[in-house]
């Protein structure tokens, strides 16, 4: 159990270092958007509707997918499956299925994660306030199964100015026509 604590660890900390890391792309903090960090509403953690027991959980998800989900992991950049998809489609929760990210909404944030400026409904995200590693960021969950998915910052593109930062291992992307009772086929 140990050795495998030691073993995350260097992991974890890349992770930490490469999401406070700034973009490349340069952004315009002067924009207005209506968005303000909710999370000190959410400080305590809501009850959410899909429920499932750790050992339930361990069988569905690899476990990569289980560290980050249901662990608030975080994968390493550059090597995730997603981060430069650029294939139209959506990205729906690994945990619960629910929906959650659009491809329109995707952007190139340099960071190595899969990165966009909108969930495709405020009400399928949560904000929660996250206090690891001495700082204070704000951690995004799935409303429906509270699955850990990424941190969103303030240093996104237009019209929101938020980057939604996300982890490929906590998503599935499903292509637009392979979207079951789209109503965009
Ligand atoms: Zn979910």
């Amino acid at each position: 159990m140990h050795k495998h604590i030691l073993y995350l660890l260097p992991v974890l900390l890349i992770g930490v270092f490469a999401f406070t890391a700034s973009p490349e792309i340069t952004t315009d903090h002067n924009h207005d958007h209506d968005h303000e960090f909710n999370h000190a509403k959410n400080d305590t953690v809501p009850d959410f509707p899909y429920k499932k027991t750790e050992a339930e959980w361990k069988e569905i998800l690899t476990p990569t997918q289980y560290r980050i989900l249901r662990k608030k992991g975080t994968e390493i950049p550059y090597t995730n499956e997603y981060f430069d998809n650029t294939e139209d489609g959506i990205y729906v929760c690994r945990g619960c299925g629910q929906e959650l990210y659009d491809s329109n909404h995707k952007y190139k944030s340099g960071t190595g994660w899969p990165s966009f400026w909108k969930p495709l409904e405020d009400s399928l995200v949560v904000e929660l306030e996250d206090r690891s590693f001495f700082m204070v960021r704000t951690e995004i969950v799935c409303s429906n199964c509270g699955g850990h998915l990424g941190h969103v910052f303030d240093d996104g593109p237009r019209p929101t100015g938020l980057r939604y930062c996300m982890n490929s291992a906590a998503m599935e992307f499903i292509a637009r026509n392979k979207i079951p009772d789209s109503e965009s086929n």
